[in-house]
Protein backbone atom coordinates (compact mmCIF):
# COMPACT_ATOMS: atom_id res chain seq x y z
CA UNK A 1 0.00 0.00 0.00
CA UNK A 2 0.77 3.34 -0.72
CA UNK A 3 2.74 5.06 2.49
CA UNK A 4 1.00 8.22 1.93
CA UNK A 5 -1.70 7.51 0.07
CA UNK A 6 -4.22 8.58 2.78
CA UNK A 7 -2.39 11.88 3.82
CA UNK A 8 -4.51 14.62 2.74
CA UNK A 9 -2.73 18.16 2.93
CA UNK A 10 -4.84 21.69 2.23
CA UNK A 11 -3.24 23.70 0.56
CA UNK A 12 -4.29 28.02 0.40
CA UNK A 13 -2.39 29.76 -1.56
CA UNK A 14 -3.86 32.57 -4.30
CA UNK A 15 -0.53 32.95 -6.58
CA UNK A 16 -1.17 29.86 -9.16
CA UNK A 17 3.06 29.71 -9.93
CA UNK A 18 3.67 29.11 -6.24
CA UNK A 19 0.72 27.00 -6.09
CA UNK A 20 1.38 24.93 -8.73
CA UNK A 21 5.46 24.28 -7.32
CA UNK A 22 3.93 23.15 -4.27
CA UNK A 23 1.19 21.25 -5.86
CA UNK A 24 3.27 19.27 -7.83
CA UNK A 25 5.96 18.61 -6.02
CA UNK A 26 3.82 17.25 -3.01
CA UNK A 27 1.78 15.22 -5.56
CA UNK A 28 4.88 13.48 -6.68
CA UNK A 29 5.36 12.42 -2.70
CA UNK A 30 1.94 10.70 -3.13
CA UNK A 31 0.38 13.07 -1.01
CA UNK A 32 -3.18 14.29 -1.51
CA UNK A 33 -3.55 18.13 -2.28
CA UNK A 34 -6.79 20.06 -2.17
CA UNK A 35 -5.90 23.74 -3.15
CA UNK A 36 -8.24 26.72 -2.56
CA UNK A 37 -7.41 30.30 -3.50
CA UNK A 38 -8.86 32.06 -0.99
CA UNK A 39 -9.26 32.35 2.42
CA UNK A 40 -12.87 31.66 2.05
CA UNK A 41 -12.90 28.66 0.33
CA UNK A 42 -9.68 27.45 2.48
CA UNK A 43 -11.91 27.92 5.61
CA UNK A 44 -15.31 25.61 4.21
CA UNK A 45 -12.62 23.26 2.85
CA UNK A 46 -10.83 23.06 6.53
CA UNK A 47 -14.26 22.70 8.06
CA UNK A 48 -15.44 20.06 5.67
CA UNK A 49 -12.51 17.40 5.15
CA UNK A 50 -10.21 16.20 7.69
CA UNK A 51 -6.22 17.35 6.38
CA UNK A 52 -3.04 15.57 7.67
CA UNK A 53 -1.91 19.29 7.07
CA UNK A 54 -2.61 22.86 6.04
CA UNK A 55 -0.55 25.15 4.12
CA UNK A 56 -1.74 29.09 4.38
CA UNK A 57 -0.27 31.79 2.46
CA UNK A 58 -0.24 34.78 4.60
CA UNK A 59 -1.51 37.62 1.51
CA UNK A 60 -4.52 36.04 0.47
CA UNK A 61 -7.01 38.24 -1.14
CA UNK A 62 -10.10 38.71 1.18
CA UNK A 63 -9.51 37.25 4.29
CA UNK A 64 -5.81 36.32 5.02
CA UNK A 65 -4.03 33.50 6.20
CA UNK A 66 -2.98 34.85 9.83
CA UNK A 67 -7.24 35.35 10.49
CA UNK A 68 -7.98 32.13 8.21
CA UNK A 69 -5.66 30.64 10.18
CA UNK A 70 -7.63 32.10 13.59
CA UNK A 71 -10.80 31.00 12.24
CA UNK A 72 -9.98 27.22 11.55
CA UNK A 73 -8.77 27.15 15.31
CA UNK A 74 -11.69 28.45 16.42
CA UNK A 75 -13.67 25.62 14.73
CA UNK A 76 -11.47 23.58 17.31
CA UNK A 77 -9.50 22.27 14.12
CA UNK A 78 -6.30 20.72 15.38
CA UNK A 79 -4.29 19.53 12.20
CA UNK A 80 -1.08 21.06 12.15
CA UNK A 81 -0.68 24.04 10.12
CA UNK A 82 2.43 25.84 7.93
CA UNK A 83 2.24 29.54 7.19
CA UNK A 84 3.56 30.57 3.81
CA UNK A 85 4.94 34.35 3.68
CA UNK A 86 6.70 36.73 1.27
CA UNK A 87 7.60 39.07 4.34
CA UNK A 88 9.83 38.22 6.47
CA UNK A 89 8.99 40.43 9.58
CA UNK A 90 9.24 39.24 13.39
CA UNK A 91 5.82 40.74 14.14
CA UNK A 92 4.31 38.66 10.95
CA UNK A 93 5.74 35.45 12.41
CA UNK A 94 4.50 36.18 16.21
CA UNK A 95 1.14 37.13 14.68
CA UNK A 96 1.09 33.82 12.67
CA UNK A 97 2.41 31.83 15.50
CA UNK A 98 -0.20 33.69 18.22
CA UNK A 99 -2.66 32.89 15.46
CA UNK A 100 -2.63 29.15 16.02
CA UNK A 101 0.17 28.12 13.34
CA UNK A 102 2.77 25.46 14.11
CA UNK A 103 5.66 26.33 11.48
CA UNK A 104 6.16 29.40 9.46
CA UNK A 105 8.40 29.67 6.15
CA UNK A 106 9.31 32.59 4.10
CA UNK A 107 9.18 32.58 0.85
CA UNK A 108 11.16 31.92 -1.39
CA UNK A 109 12.00 28.96 -0.03
CA UNK A 110 13.55 25.61 -1.75
CA UNK A 111 11.60 22.82 -2.11
CA UNK A 112 13.73 20.54 -0.05
CA UNK A 113 13.43 22.66 2.86
CA UNK A 114 9.61 22.86 2.18
CA UNK A 115 9.12 19.20 2.17
CA UNK A 116 11.43 18.72 5.51
CA UNK A 117 9.10 20.75 7.21
CA UNK A 118 6.43 19.13 5.96
CA UNK A 119 7.64 15.59 7.05
CA UNK A 120 8.59 16.96 10.48
CA UNK A 121 4.85 18.08 10.70
CA UNK A 122 3.26 15.34 9.50
CA UNK A 123 5.68 13.39 12.16
CA UNK A 124 4.28 15.11 14.96
CA UNK A 125 1.05 14.66 14.37
CA UNK A 126 1.64 11.03 13.25
CA UNK A 127 3.59 10.49 16.46
CA UNK A 128 0.12 11.58 18.65
CA UNK A 129 -1.80 8.61 16.37
CA UNK A 130 0.84 6.43 15.48
CA UNK A 131 -1.93 3.62 16.86
CA UNK A 132 -6.08 4.25 16.71
CA UNK A 133 -7.74 1.42 19.02
CA UNK A 134 -11.12 0.34 19.38
CA UNK A 135 -12.19 -2.69 21.44
CA UNK A 136 -10.37 -5.29 19.74
CA UNK A 137 -9.70 -3.63 16.92
CA UNK A 138 -6.21 -1.85 16.38
CA UNK A 139 -4.62 -0.04 13.33
CA UNK A 140 -1.13 0.98 12.46
CA UNK A 141 -0.88 4.01 10.93
CA UNK A 142 2.12 3.85 10.02
CA UNK A 143 2.85 0.54 8.85
CA UNK A 144 -0.94 0.64 7.77
CA UNK A 145 -1.49 -2.48 9.14
CA UNK A 146 -5.00 -3.54 10.73
CA UNK A 147 -5.44 -6.39 13.61
CA UNK A 148 -8.62 -7.62 15.38
CA UNK A 149 -8.27 -9.51 18.60
CA UNK A 150 -3.85 -9.82 17.91
CA UNK A 151 -4.82 -11.72 13.94
CA UNK A 152 -3.87 -9.45 11.22
CA UNK A 153 -6.70 -8.52 8.81
CA UNK A 154 -6.13 -8.13 4.85
CA UNK A 155 -7.75 -5.03 4.02
CA UNK A 156 -7.69 -3.33 0.39
CA UNK A 157 -6.82 0.25 0.24
CA UNK A 158 -9.88 1.46 0.17
CA UNK A 159 -10.99 -0.21 2.60
CA UNK A 160 -8.33 0.59 4.70
CA UNK A 161 -8.94 4.44 4.33
CA UNK A 162 -12.69 4.14 5.26
CA UNK A 163 -11.70 2.29 8.40
CA UNK A 164 -9.33 5.13 9.34
CA UNK A 165 -11.76 7.83 8.28
CA UNK A 166 -14.20 6.22 10.53
CA UNK A 167 -12.15 5.28 13.69
CA UNK A 168 -10.56 8.79 13.45
CA UNK A 169 -14.06 9.74 13.81
CA UNK A 170 -14.64 7.37 16.22
CA UNK A 171 -17.99 8.33 18.15
CA UNK A 172 -19.46 10.54 15.15
CA UNK A 173 -21.71 8.98 12.13
CA UNK A 174 -20.40 10.39 9.14
CA UNK A 175 -22.46 10.03 6.12
CA UNK A 176 -22.12 8.43 2.62
CA UNK A 177 -21.39 11.92 1.07
CA UNK A 178 -18.40 12.62 3.41
CA UNK A 179 -16.86 9.03 3.14
CA UNK A 180 -17.37 9.19 -0.27
CA UNK A 181 -15.74 12.93 -0.54
CA UNK A 182 -12.87 11.96 1.95
CA UNK A 183 -12.44 8.30 0.63
CA UNK A 184 -12.33 8.57 -2.65
CA UNK A 185 -11.80 12.06 -3.41
CA UNK A 186 -13.80 13.07 -6.28
CA UNK A 187 -17.52 14.35 -6.92
CA UNK A 188 -18.87 11.13 -6.98
CA UNK A 189 -22.49 10.43 -7.69
CA UNK A 190 -24.29 10.21 -4.17
CA UNK A 191 -26.32 7.45 -5.19
CA UNK A 192 -23.00 5.15 -6.10
CA UNK A 193 -23.24 2.26 -3.82
CA UNK A 194 -19.30 1.98 -3.42
CA UNK A 195 -19.72 2.60 0.43
CA UNK A 196 -22.40 0.77 1.39
CA UNK A 197 -20.45 -2.09 -0.92
CA UNK A 198 -16.83 -1.49 0.95
CA UNK A 199 -18.54 -1.55 4.19
CA UNK A 200 -20.09 -4.88 3.68
CA UNK A 201 -16.77 -5.91 2.85
CA UNK A 202 -15.01 -4.33 6.09
CA UNK A 203 -17.37 -6.05 8.52
CA UNK A 204 -16.80 -9.56 6.77
CA UNK A 205 -12.77 -8.68 7.07
CA UNK A 206 -12.94 -7.63 10.73
CA UNK A 207 -15.72 -10.27 11.86
CA UNK A 208 -13.68 -13.21 11.01
CA UNK A 209 -12.23 -13.02 14.52
CA UNK A 210 -14.70 -10.93 16.86
CA UNK A 211 -18.34 -10.89 17.25
CA UNK A 212 -18.01 -7.04 17.60
CA UNK A 213 -20.07 -5.45 15.26
CA UNK A 214 -17.31 -2.57 14.84
CA UNK A 215 -19.28 -0.42 12.59
CA UNK A 216 -22.80 0.68 12.87
CA UNK A 217 -25.38 1.56 10.73
CA UNK A 218 -26.97 4.70 11.78
CA UNK A 219 -30.21 5.01 10.69
CA UNK A 220 -30.91 7.90 7.71
CA UNK A 221 -27.01 9.12 8.22
CA UNK A 222 -24.27 6.90 7.49
CA UNK A 223 -21.95 4.88 9.56
CA UNK A 224 -20.19 4.94 12.97
CA UNK A 225 -17.60 3.23 15.02
CA UNK A 226 -18.00 3.82 18.74
CA UNK A 227 -21.07 4.44 20.87
CA1 LIG B 1 -0.40 35.17 -1.84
Amino acid sequence: MERNGTVKILLVEDEKGVAHFIRKGLEEEHYDIDLAVDGEEGLSLAAKNQYDLMILDVMLPGMNGIELCRQIRQKDIQSPIMMLTARDSVRDKVQGLESGADDYLTKPFSFEEFLARVHALLRRKQDKLTELVFKELKVDTIGHRVYVAGNEVQLRPKEYALLLYLLKNKGNAVSRPEILAHVWGYDFNPNTNFVDVHIKSLRVKLGQFSKTNFIQSIRGVGYMIGA
